[in-house]
């Protein structure tokens, strides 16, 4: 089963069981539109290569459609139709007025200079300039993209319609219209959902050890705010692997060397001097299965799947990467009594302050970090106790109350828009 065939299983169980309209649970089985496109770069060398680029829009029953761009080796349009479809389920959950897309490149961002990332992220948005627009689509970074390669976007749009409109993408730079606290944003979000989980449960930072799959914008950002509440970080990987020390690393350390060697390493660092702390190299394998409390995917999806779920530990898995467990062992998790916090809105914090950066934009009105994180935190808490509600009344898996959320959010939607469907011969 690829990861597509996989979301809509879900969507079509969890929708079944949440007993949302059939036609609703249909209408979310097939994308709005999707554009496949070839993107021509010349190469420093004066050469030519062709990228495959691709953006779907799912569902805009709530808003214009929002969802990054990723730059991957593996990309494919199965990989961003799924995503596009999670990203309808968790504007649902969080409740912010936006359907779901998302877009990728085939490509290995590593392999090119700077100068051709900056070619290929116009070369993008050139594809895309029809399909995207601030009422209609809008982009943001996802793995492999950033601040720069969104302003480099916008810029390219702005140029094409020959005005500004910043609001057309966001996770831009600051000083083209981004919004404090984006960077942060799903770490923050995922912290959050994290604590307020640990208050239900009446668990204590100090008595958790938290290993995380994924160092990079969300896994840092994360592990940062953990460690800051008394959490222990004792694992944490890159794509080459992990390391691991039972008495936790001190992660501005491990984060400060990865930014000027690259490598991650168990260090210790004060100031610009690093030392080698007593630490193990294990595998991205290992890691999963480590006996800890806290076990945080934030890297790729699929990640824990029938060859591996036997072994995962973790009492609690929080789902920062989109889509890391596999649909099939949902139930195997369920049943050992291991608490997932979903995807959906573990990782809702990067496309709620997206939503405030969309904002800012049209008010044409920047908000203080303050307020940022203010906000972020109101949000994330509706979200939470929605579904804690919906798992404590009905006695449902988190992810299942958390479609259930967002799949009769979305089904208000539909049928508030009267019979326009029906006429259209559309669900
Ligand atoms: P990023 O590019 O900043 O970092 C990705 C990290 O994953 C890097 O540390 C990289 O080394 C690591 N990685 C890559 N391949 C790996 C592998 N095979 N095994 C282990 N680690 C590997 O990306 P990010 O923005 O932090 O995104 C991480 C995940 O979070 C993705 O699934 C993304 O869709 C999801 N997410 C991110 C945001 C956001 O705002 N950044 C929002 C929602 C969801």
């Amino acid at each position: 089963m690829n990861v597509l065939e996989d979301a809509l299983a879900r969507v079509e169980r969890l929708g079944a069981e949440a007993g949302v309209r059939p036609a609703v649970v249909a209408g979310l089985q097939h994308p709005r539109e999707c554009l496949i496109a070839t993107l021509p770069l010349r190469m420093d060398d004066g050469s030519t290569r062709h990228f495959t680029g691709y953006r779907c829009r799912w569902n805009s029953a709530l808003g214009p459609t929002k969802g990054g761009i990723r730059f991957h080796p593996q990309v494919s349009l199965e990989e961003v139709q799924a995503l596009a479809l999670w990203m309808t389920i968790k504007c649902a959950v969080v409740s912010i007025p936006y359907g779901g897309a998302k877009g990728g490149v085939v490509v290995d961002p590593k392999e090119l200079s700077p100068l051709e990332l900056e070619r290929l992220a116009r070369a993008y948005m050139r594809a895309m300039a029809d399909m995207v627009g601030p009422d209609r689509d809008i982009p943001a970074p996802d793995m492999y993209t950033n601040a720069r390669i969104m302003g480099w976007m916008a810029d390219e749009y702005n140029m094409i319609h020959r005005r500004r409109a910043p609001g057309v993408i966001t996770g831009k730079p600051i000083s083209q219209g981004g919004s404090l606290g984006r960077d942060e944003a799903t770490g923050r979000g995922a912290f959050l959902a994290i604590e307020r989980l640990a208050e239900r449960l009446e668990r204590k930072p100090e008595a958790t050890r938290v290993a995380i799959q994924g160092f990079g914008n969300a896994g840092y950002h994360l592990a940062r705010l953990l460690q800051r509440a008394g959490y222990r970080i004792v694992a944490v990987s890159d794509s080459k692997g992990a390391i691991y020390s039972n008495k936790g690393f001190d992660v501005e350390s491990l984060y400060q060397h990865k930014q000027e060697t690259r490598k991650l390493r168990g260090v210790y660092c004060e100031g610009s001097v690093c030392e080698l702390v007593d630490h193990e190299q294990i595998s991205n394998e290992e890691l999963l299965e480590l006996d800890v409390e806290l076990l945080v995917p934030a890297a790729l999806e699929g990640v824990i799947h029938a060859g591996n779920v036997e072994r995962i530990k973790a009492p609690i898995i929080a789902e920062v990467a989109n889509g890391p467990i596999h649909g099939d062992v949902d139930d195997a998790l369920e049943e050992r009594g291991i608490r997932v916090l979903p995807d959906v809105l573990v990782n809702a914090g990067g496309v709620t302050v997206s939503y405030f950066e969309w904002v800012q934009n049209r008010q044409g009105y920047p908000w203080t970090l303050d307020e940022v994180r203010t906000r972020l935190a109101d949000v994330m808490a509706r979200a939470f106790d929605s579904i804690w509600e919906i798992h404590e009344q009905e006695g449902r898996s988190l992810r299942a109350s958390a479609y259930t959320v967002a799949m009769r959010r979305l089904a208000t939607a539909i049928e508030s828009q009267g019979t326009r469907e029906y006429f259209r011969g559309e669900d």
